[in-house]
C-alpha cells in the first residue's frame, strides 16, 4: 500500500457521506496485535481464546491465561477490547481432551456448553479474564453460540460469582466488564428482540450463523457449494438480528467474514451495522471501501437484497452491483 499514510485514521473511518464505520480486528495470536495497533484498529471486536488452549499439552492455568489476556488489555490501553470465552468444538479441536469428541461435533457438547459442563475450567478462564482487564475501559466478555436467553443468565451468573469471589479475595480485577453474546446460532433470531435487551452487546459471526442456518458443514469440501452468505434466510436473518439491536439500543458488530469480504459490506451498511471486526490484514481494504460507499445507496440495495427470495435472484443483484460500482 505503497503512498498511503504508515498510520491510516481508522478513527477517521466513514462513508462517503460522512457517515461513522469502526473498524475493530479479530485476532487469533498475540504476534497479531502489533499490525492491530500500527494501523490504528479502534479495538479488538473478537480475540479467539481458542489459541491458548490448542498450543499448550493440557489446559492453561489460570495464571497461564491471565498473562495472555493482559497483553491484550496492555496492547489496546484506552480501547476496546472483547474476549470470546473458549469455544472448543467443531473445527477447533483440542489435543489433549477427547470431552469435546462425539459423533456429530459441530452438534456437540461444544463451545458455552463445554464451559457450561465443566464449570472449573469455565470459571479459571473467567478469572483470568477480569483480572487482565483490571483497570481497562472497555473491556467486554462474550460467549460463543448462545441458543437460549436461559443459557445467557446462566453464563452471565458465572461471570457475576467470579466478580465476587475475586473481590472476597481482594484480587484486582474489573469488577463491570460489558457482557454480550454471539450471534451465530439460528435459534437465537426468533428470540433476538428478548435477548437484544439482556445483552450488552452483539457480535455477529456469519461464519456459523450461515453454517447452521443452511445445514452445511463450513469446512467440509463436499457441500462448500452450498455454503451461501448471500441465501434470502441469511440475508433476512442478518437484518431482523441488526433491527432488534437497533431498537433496543444494544451494540452490534459483524465479526464473521462477511464482514470484509467487498461485497457483502455494502449490505451490511445498508442494514444499519456501524460496527466490523475484521483480520488485521484486511483493515485498510475495508477502510477504503467504506470510505467510497454512499449510505443512502447502501440502504436501497439492501432493501432490493432483502425482497429477494431466490439465490438466483439475490445473485443476479450483488454480480449488477459489484460490476456497477466496480
Ligand atoms: C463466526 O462464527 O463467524 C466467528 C467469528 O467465530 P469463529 O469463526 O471463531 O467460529
Ligand atoms: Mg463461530
Amino acid at each position: 500500500a505503497a503512498g498511503l499514510s504508515q498510520k491510516p485514521l481508522c478513527e477517521m473511518t466513514q462513508t462517503r457521506d460522512g457517515v461513522r464505520v469502526r473498524l475493530l480486528v479479530n485476532i487469533n495470536l498475540l504476534s497479531e496485535l502489533k499490525t492491530a495497533t500500527d494501523l490504528n484498529a479502534e479495538g479488538i471486536g473478537l480475540y479467539r481464546t481458542e489459541f491458548p488452549f490448542i498450543v499448550r499439552p493440557t489446559f492453561p492455568s489460570e495464571e497461564e491465561q491471565y498473562v495472555v489476556y493482559r497483553r491484550l488489555f496492555e496492547g489496546m490501553a484506552g480501547r476496546l477490547v472483547s474476549i470470546r470465552t473458549l469455544d472448543v468444538g467443531g473445527d477447533k479441536v483440542l489435543a489433549y481432551s477427547n470431552i469435546t469428541s462425539g459423533d456429530n461435533p459441530e452438534l456437540g457438547l461444544r463451545s458455552i456448553r463445554f464451559s457450561l459442563y465443566h464449570r472449573n475450567l469455565f470459571k479459571q478462564q473467567l478469572r483470568a479474564i477480569l483480572r487482565a482487564a483490571a483497570g481497562a475501559d472497555h473491556p467486554r466478555i462474550m460467549f460463543p453460540m448462545i441458543s437460549s436467553i436461559d443459557e445467557f443468565r446462566e453464563a452471565r451468573q458465572i461471570v457475576c460469582e467470579c466478580i465476587d469471589e475475586l473481590a472476597q479475595e481482594k484480587l484486582a480485577h474489573h469488577p463491570d466488564p460489558a457482557i454480550g453474546i454471539m450471534v451465530e446460532v439460528p435459534s437465537v433470531v426468533e428470540i433476538i428482540d428478548g435477548l437484544a435487551r439482556e445483552a450488552d452487546f452483539f457480535s455477529i459471526g456469519t461464519n456459523d450463523f450461515v453454517q447452521y442456518t443452511l445445514a452445511v458443514d463450513r469446512t467440509n469440501e463436499k457441500v462448500a457449494q452450498y455454503y451461501r452468505p448471500w441465501h434470502p434466510a441469511v440475508l433476512r436473518g442478518l437484518a431482523r438480528i441488526v433491527r432488534a439491536a437497533v431498537s433496543a439500543g444494544t451494540d452490534v458488530s459483524v465479526c464473521g467474514e462477511m464482514g470484509h469480504e467487498p461485497e457483502y459490506i455494502p449490505f451490511l451498511i445498508g442494514i444499519g451495522i456501524r460496527t466490523l471486526s475484521v483480520d488485521p490484514g484486511s483493515l485498510l481494504a475495508v477502510h477504503e471501501q467504506i470510505r467510497g460507499l454512499p449510505l443512502a445507496d447502501a440502504e436501497v440495495y439492501a432493501q432490493d437484497l432483502l425482497a429477494e427470495e431466490t439465490l438466483g435472484a439475490v445473485s443476479g443483484l450483488l454480480g449488477r452491483y459489484a460490476r456497477g460500482s466496480g
